[in-house]
């Protein structure tokens, strides 16, 4: 028999997340139900947290948005498409419109897997990770959060409260045998964020978690300062995608092999570079338009 405790509040979840380690937390339930259905996991007790008011929030404070962990992937397309595009085209992709309606990036952060759609761009974007136990809070960078696949830095007792992501230019595209309904064979997120001349890219599916692709980042930070203003040239948009793909380190299996994956990715990283350029400049008054 399986235990179902409902938390009211995030106090309350935090109590019984301190006196239930066991327990399975559930949000949206995309991967958790799915799992026990198909007997790939089992759960003496679910520690329900869809009814927790202060993770269904989001808030802007200046150029930063916290996103609360249980807001759905549908609030996420809806309500931050202009504040955080990178991570609204990812939701955008999630599955099918029943998926997103329930299924959040909290669940997405809890799963770890290397090809949850939300998380390359909370990497790309240096997103933090806010997490909440009986003992208090502390807040993690999105870079240093996954230890491999299915697994992070998330204690027994603690859970995920929100993330805090800094509002940017994003992009993110993926790749699958079709639009929807599929683990994605590959995916880029690309950040450009001139006003503290940074760019941000992450991968997701083309390594044991979630990875940035510093070298590649760096590049990108150079060409913007050099003259963001300027249409990008093809070369430069072309030795970004190669950088990218060298910062990965694929796997052959079912979905595709492990050189398909890097040159995907450097195709992806390609394109959603001059995206989010076109999209920069557009921002600056500059052609595009
Ligand atoms: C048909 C289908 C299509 C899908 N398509 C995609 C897709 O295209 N891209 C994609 O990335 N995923 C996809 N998924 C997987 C799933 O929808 C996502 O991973 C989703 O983000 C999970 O969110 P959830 O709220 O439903 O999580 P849940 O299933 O409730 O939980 C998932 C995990 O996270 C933990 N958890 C939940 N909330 C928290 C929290 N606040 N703090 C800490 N841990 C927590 C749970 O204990 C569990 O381990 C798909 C799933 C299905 C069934």
């Amino acid at each position: 028999m399986t235990e179902f405790l409902a938390a009211t509040d995030l106090r309350h979840a935090c109590e019984l997340r301190a006196a239930h380690p066991e327990a399975t937390l559930l949000a949206g339930g995309t991967d958790v139900m799915v799992g026990l259905n198909f007997g790939h996991r089992s759960a003496t007790a679910l520690l329900d947290l869809s009814r927790v008011p202060e993770l269904r929030e989001w808030s802007r404070d200046g150029d930063t948005i916290t996103l609360g962990a249980g807001v759905p992937y549908t609030r996420i397309v809806a309500e931050l498409g202009g504040a955080l595009p990178g991570l609204a085209r990812a939701a955008r992709t999630i599955g099918s419109a029943q998926i997103r309606n329930r299924a959040t990036v909290g669940g997405n952060l809890g799963t770890a897997s290397p090809a949850g759609d939300a998380l390359p761009p909370l990497l790309s974007a240096r997103a933090s990770i806010e997490l909440a136990s009986v003992r208090g809070t502390r807040s993690v960078p999105a870079r240093e959060f996954f230890l491999g696949p299915g697994r992070s830095v998330l204690a027994a007792d603690e859970i995920v409260t929100a993330v805090r992501v800094p509002v940017t230019v994003g992009e993110f595209a993926k790749l699958g045998p079709r639009n929807a309904m599929v683990i994605a064979v590959a995916s880029v997120s690309v950040t450009l964020d001139p006003a503290r001349r940074q760019a941000g890219c992450a991968v997701g599916s083309a390594a044991p978690t979630p990875v940035a692709a510093v070298e590649a980042e760096e590049f990108a930070a150079a060409e913007l300062d050099r003259d963001g203003r300027r249409e990008l040239p093809a070369p430069a948009a072309a030795r970004f995608g190669e950088l990218v793909a060298r910062a990965t380190a694929p796997i052959d299996d079912v979905r595709g092999s492990a050189g398909y994956r890097r040159h995907a990715v450097a195709v992806l990283a390609r394109r959603t570079l001059e995206w989010a350029w076109r999209e920069h400049r557009r921002n600056r008054g500059g052609a595009g338009r």
